[in-house]
């Protein structure tokens, strides 16, 4: 069986990402897949306050995912904190950890904002990708990239970056993933929907691969960026 948009089951949404898209932050990038649009905004490093947060033998990374009120598919999204958008801030925050070097910043903190006009399932993938691209364009010492796709299964076969319509099949399985560019480690793994073992395995390869087509469209758009200039 083919999938609703007609894409082949490797076949990732199309992708756009631009650096340095808002003036006043230190980075920033959006990032679209499909119809999801991430902008993120990273401010830092600074100082933190109140202070009994500092730590001074590092510094800390500080996410903040935000859907805005009429991003969803649907209801209104009450403004503010959920559950959902804290798990997701966590989540992005420990994707992101194994790729920065916050020895460098003791008692500072990095702040980033990641925000959704609008989404079509994905958004916390493309909300990492975003941020990637946006740390590096504010200059924060990195060893790698992360990219991040959504694997699962659509129709009953493994398929890559599914979309809302895909998530919302009968038997679907979302499972989001993030790899770093250079030592290819996997920083995000999450499951929802029932799977075997062996399609979670193909999922995680097939993943693998997509981020790799994505490492690339952030490396062009941070090129773009400083050639422009
Ligand atoms: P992800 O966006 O990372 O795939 P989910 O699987 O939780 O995360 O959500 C899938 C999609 O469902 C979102 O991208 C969004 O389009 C929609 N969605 C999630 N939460 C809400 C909500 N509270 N209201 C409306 N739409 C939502």
């Amino acid at each position: 069986m083919n999938r609703p948009d007609g894409r082949r089951f490797d076949e990732l949404r199309d992708i756009e990402a631009k650096a340095g898209i808002i003036k006043r932050a230190d980075g920033s990038a959006s990032f679209k897949i499909g119809d999801t649009i991430a902008y993120a905004a990273v401010y830092g490093p600074r100082n933190l306050y109140p202070k009994f947060l500092q730590n001074p033998e590092k510094g800390v990374l500080r996410c903040s995912y935000n859907m805005m009120p009429f991003s969803g598919s649907g209801e209104r999204i009450r403004p503010g904190s959920s559950r959902r958008s804290k798990e997701i801030s966590l989540v992005t925050q420990k994707a992101l950890l194994p790729a920065i070097n916050l020895n460098e910043f003791p008692n500072s903190v990095i702040d980033i904002f990641i925000e959704f006009p609008q989404t079509d399932a994905g958004s916390r993938c493309a909300g990492i990708c975003a941020v990637s691209i946006a740390l590096a364009e504010a200059g924060i010492p990195m060893k790698e990239l992360v990219a991040a796709v959504a694997v699962g299964l659509v129709n009953g076969e493994v398929a890559v970056d599914l979309s809302k319509e895909e998530e919302d099949l009968g038997g679907a399985v979302d499972i989001p993933i993030a790899v770093t560019t250079r030592s290819g480690k996997i920083s995000l793994l999450q499951m929802d929907g029932m799977i075997k073992a062996e399609d979670i395995k193909k999922g995680v390869a097939l993943g693998k691969k997509a981020c790799q087509k994505i490492f690339e469209i952030q490396k062009k758009a941070l090129k773009e960026k400083y050639n422009t200039q």
